[in-house]
């Protein structure tokens, strides 16, 4: 089925997948092309319907289940339409794209499973349920990302790994922000190695409210910098093989990250009353390529001694992570 829909061969479909098995899992991800651009489909499970075999019958549109849960739009190429009619006139569901909705009633056409959308309780179309991702109904989600890990340790100073001052901070954070209520994933709870290219991957499944990497900062020549800055994409530092992804420019993202960044960068400084490097566009990957707001903070330098004493020190990190924490509430209410 999603060969054919991709207009590729099992076989191809497999190879691009390094798949041995012709048997795909729910929620699996498939490459479908080569490109970095509408490079994987999702197969999200979105019912919260209980069925008692796997053969549960089609509905008719008629029959239609009423339902009570939030998704976010995430498809690229799927269709979109404001009637019920699935005879009508589609727009691409990539004019919504990270949008959220509440889904009121399911139905089967064809096999195919659709949601009706509202928002505000006016039903605003309808799309196949693989052009959406069920998101928490009371609770924003954030993704945190501790930068480096493993083999991987980043910035090195004073008999430091940077990957450890990620993780540390990464981990406390996430911990205060499910205490207030928030859904929270992590990139890493262990010291492990995560390729580049796989840290937006599970993000860009999940589509959080908020995507935040955490780093420590390192000069050339070292010692010769301080301060904390805060980084994020914006279309105007494109390079080339490095562009703004095509579907973003239908999205709010680029103004989102901008607020984003500027937000928590002026709470990290009020709480640290450390130097103020900026919030600043910068090209890269775990930025440029994020379906959700995304920002990459630099809490410092730790090849700075009088810095890397405050990096290390508990009250120090515990500033940082209270302005990361306001920071973030700033931004979602
Ligand atoms: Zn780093």
């Amino acid at each position: 089925m999603i060969a054919r829909k991709y207009g590729l061969t099992v076989s191809k479909l497999k190879a691009l997948n390094n798949l041995s098995s012709n048997v795909l899992l729910t929620g699996q991800v498939l490459k479908v092309t080569e490109g970095e651009i509408d490079s994987t489909i999702t197969n999200p499970e979105t019912s919260p319907i209980k069925r008692s075999t796997d053969n549960f019958p089609d509905l008719s549109r008629a029959n239609a289940i009423e339902v009570d849960y939030d998704v976010k739009l995430n498809s690229k190429t799927e269709p979109f339409r404001t009637s019920i009619n699935l005879a009508s006139k589609p727009i691409n569901a990539v004019n919504k794209f990270g949008q959220r909705f509440t889904v009121t009633r399911e139905f089967y056409e064809n096999g195919q499973k659709y949601l009706e959308l509202s928002q505000n309780g006016m039903v605003k179309g309808y799309v196949p349920a693989s052009a959406a991702v069920k998101v928490p109904k009371n609770s924003k989600v954030i993704y945190l990302d501790a930068g480096h890990g493993g083999s991987e340790t980043g910035a090195y100073s004073f008999g430091t790994a940077e990957k450890n001052l990620n993780l540390n901070i990464t981990r406390r954070l996430s911990s205060d922000l499910r205490k207030q209520g928030y859904t929270v994933y992590e990139s890493r709870t262990t010291d492990k190695a995560i390729p580049l290219n796989q840290r937006t991957i599970e993000p860009n499944r999940i589509m959080p409210d908020l995507y935040l990497s955490v780093h420590h900062n390192a000069m050339p020549n070292p010692g010769s910098a301080r301060g904390i800055e805060t980084l994020y994409h914006n279309s105007s530092i494109d390079e080339e093989g490095y562009m703004t992804m095509a579907h973003h420019k239908y999205t709010n993202l680029q103004a989102e990250s901008k607020r984003l960044a500027d937000t928590v960068q002026s709470y990290l400084i009020a709480e640290t009353g450390a130097v103020n490097r900026g919030a600043r566009p910068q090209n890269l990957h775990v930025t440029r390529t994020n379906d959700a707001p995304a920002i990459l903070v630099e809490l410092g330098f730790q090849d700075n001694y009088s810095e890397y004493k405050n990096l290390t020190s508990p009250s120090y990190q515990n500033k940082l992570i209270k302005g990361l924490l306001k920071g973030i509430n700033a931004f979602l209410n």
